[in-house]
């Protein structure tokens, strides 16, 4: 992020609409931060159904999707369905993010493209052992800058809370970042009327 960059025009792109590049997206644009989201739609989550979702007793995970797309689409996502990313490079103090229609420049990048990281090793993010992308609770890669979540940060671990929290801690981290100091997105009873009346219109 170069030094001009202020919380009001910081961006991110997400790499992967599943579960963990949805949170992280969630938890940026809900912030203020312009977002994209890219997403080739190969989700896992079409072939489940939870009963492992804390909080929620049973749901199909193509329903679990519809809701999470509709709640990222109401803060302000601008989520690009079907357009698949080809290359992400640093470019200055920032990225490059190509796709088959253009290329796009991000502050920051969140790589959430489940269990495929061809993508972060044509980035050269530092791999563990394993052979998965190393990172700690942060989600920030070796590259300043890029996060990893979900299913390709981990070899075997994949459930659909995880990448959420995953999600959740990259885009905290980031928002922390741009803020300059640790980030908490709390909210109360109160905010109810502020969150539907002015940040989700409809
Ligand atoms: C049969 C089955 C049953 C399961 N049951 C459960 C369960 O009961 N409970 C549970 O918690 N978990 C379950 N899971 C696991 C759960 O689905 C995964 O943990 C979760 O989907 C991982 O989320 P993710 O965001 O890391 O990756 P994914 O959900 O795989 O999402 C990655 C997304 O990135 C997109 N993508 C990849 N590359 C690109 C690119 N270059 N450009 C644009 N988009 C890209 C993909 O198309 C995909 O939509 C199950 C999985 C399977 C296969």
């Amino acid at each position: 992020m170069s030094d001009e960059t202020t919380a009001d025009d910081a961006t991110v792109i997400v790499v992967g609409g599943g579960p963990a590049g949805l949170s992280a997206a969630l938890f940026t644009a809900k912030n203020g931060l312009e977002t994209t989201v890219f997403d080739t739609d190969g989700t896992w989550m079409h072939k489940a159904h939870l009963f492992n979702y804390l909080g929620i007793g049973s749901v199909g995970g193509s329903e679990f999707m519809a809701t999470a797309r509709q709640q990222v689409d109401d803060f302000g996502v601008d989520r690009r369905q079907g357009e698949e990313v080809t290359a992400v490079s640093e470019n200055g103090d920032g990225f490059t993010v190509e796709s088959e229609d253009g290329s796009y420049e991000a502050d920051f990048v969140v790589l959430a493209t489940g269990a495929n990281r061809d993508l972060a090793e044509e980035l050269g993010v530092a791999f563990a052992e394993d052979e998965t992308v190393d990172v700690g609770v942060e989600m920030e890669t070796s590259v300043e800058g890029v996060y990893a979540t979900g299913a390709m940060v981990r070899p075997e671990e994949w459930q659909a809370a995880i990448a959420v929290g995953d999600g959740a801690a990259a885009g905290l981290n980031i928002l922390s970042n741009v803020r300059g100091e640790h980030y908490h997105d709390f909210d109360v009873p109160a905010d109810a009327e502020r969150v539907f009346g002015e940040l989700i219109s409809e």
